[in-house]
């Protein structure tokens, strides 16, 4: 029988483990670092009609109606004065159970917890190192473990398991913005509403049917070193109303006043794709590639690679790599120029922008990567 290490209890390794857990021919354990894996913290997280087909194969319908919500257009504002761009119609890439959806992350972490074994997933476990001599062996702070097959690196954007394997280079980069998370309660618009401005942009989107929306601020921000480092200061309630304040004064919608529950981070991408060069060790999720969150496709990403990892590993066949490189170059490519797109600040650039998204938003293949 292969025996499988996930490093990390994110999306990416719960939903691998999922798949795993049905077929007998595998055993596995996951090992996670924090204690505790539940939260109910009330962020959202959106999932492309893809990422929702996979689920379903676990069990996503069982969620409860109004536990999710089924946007069925992305909006695009002037942050200014609330005034529409153009809109695209997410509808278009929906299959009859596959639906672009929102939700809370919580309830997608719950639904992926509730068919492993509790005894398969080790918390307090942060990995240390990784020996190598025919199978592998693990070091955690304060125990090492039995060997294994295979490894599966499913620990996020600062994957340890990456800085083992390659010696620290390629490490992820700051992006030169700062994401603000929070909840508004209440909001006018059912669908997915993304706000431009200059050097910002923001979102707000349903994540169930109780009236709860996301809000997701993504600004552009320069920082030096020792502040990127510092913990602290995004913790730090007077830096954060300050950013808040400067894009709440920059549009037409009261933030300050209607965000709730803010959390403040520095956003960190991936440098380069980089491929393990000893045999059975897997990266997905953000570990293989963190993008800029600027088409919240991480998370689809991360079922996308656990299905395809889980199929290369039943089948033992060569393509996880070869897949996945080409999906995350197109979604790289995309996300960038969105991200561009979205900050601009040149009144003349805005301009052409917005006619480009008139257009880009009927081109349907453009969009189908990112939401299909
Ligand atoms: C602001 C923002 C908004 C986003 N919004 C969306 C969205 O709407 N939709 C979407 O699809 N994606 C979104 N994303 C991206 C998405 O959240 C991530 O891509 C996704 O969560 C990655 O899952 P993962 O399992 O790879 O990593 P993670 O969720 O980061 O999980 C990694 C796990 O590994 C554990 N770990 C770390 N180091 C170790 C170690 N040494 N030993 C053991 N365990 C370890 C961590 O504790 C963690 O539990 C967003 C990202 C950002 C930054």
């Amino acid at each position: 029988m292969k025996k499988i290490s996930i490093i990390g209890a994110g999306i990416s390794g719960l939903y691998l483990a999922n798949l795993l857990e049905r077929d007998k021919s595998f055993s596995y354990k996951i090992f996670e670092k924090k204690n505790s894996i539940k939260n109910n913290d009330g962020y959202g997280i959106q999932l492309s009609a893809n990422s929702i087909n996979l689920l379903n194969n676990i069990g996503f319908q069982k969620i409860n109606a109004s536990d999710v919500y089924f946007p069925k257009k992305v909006i695009f504002y002037t942050a200014k004065n609330s005034k529409k761009i153009s809109e695209i119609d997410l509808s278009q890439f929906n299959q009859l159970n596959n639906r672009y959806t929102t939700l809370k992350r919580s309830s997608l972490v719950n639904l992926l917890l509730e068919n492993i074994p509790q005894e398969k997933i080790i918390l307090n476990s942060e990995l240390q190192n990784i020996k190598y001599q025919d199978k592998f062996t693990l070091n955690f702070r304060d125990k090492e473990t039995e060997q294994f097959d295979y490894i599966v690196a499913a620990d996020g954007v600062f994957s340890k398991t990456k800085q083992i394997l390659f010696h620290k280079k390629g490490l992820p980069k700051y992006f030169n913005s700062i994401a603000l998370r929070g909840n508004i309660h209440n909001f006018k618009n059912l669908d997915i509403s993304l706000y431009l401005g200059s050097n910002f942009h923001f979102v707000i989107y349903p994540i169930n049917q109780k009236n709860e929306f996301n809000f997701i601020l993504i600004l552009r921000k320069e920082l030096i070193e020792n502040e990127i480092a510092n913990k602290n200061l995004f913790e730090d309630k007077s830096f954060i109303n300050n950013l808040l304040n400067h894009v709440s004064s920059k549009s037409n919608i009261n933030l300050t006043e209607r965000v709730k529950d803010i959390k403040c981070f520095p956003i960190f991408v991936s440098n380069q794709i980089q491929i393990p060069k000893i045999k059975n060790v897997f990266l997905i999720g953000d570990a293989f590639f963190s993008f800029s969150p600027s088409f919240a496709q991480g998370a689809s990403q991360s079922i996308e690679a656990g299905n395809e990892l889980y199929n290369h590993l039943k089948n033992n066949s060569p393509n996880y790599y070869k897949t996945r490189i080409l999906k995350t170059k197109q979604i790289k490519s995309r996300s960038s120029l969105n991200h561009f797109a979205f900050h601009l600040s040149n009144p003349i650039n805005v301009f052409f922008r917005n006619i480009f998204l008139k257009y880009l938003s009927k081109n349907k293949s453009f969009f189908r990567k990112l939401f299909r």
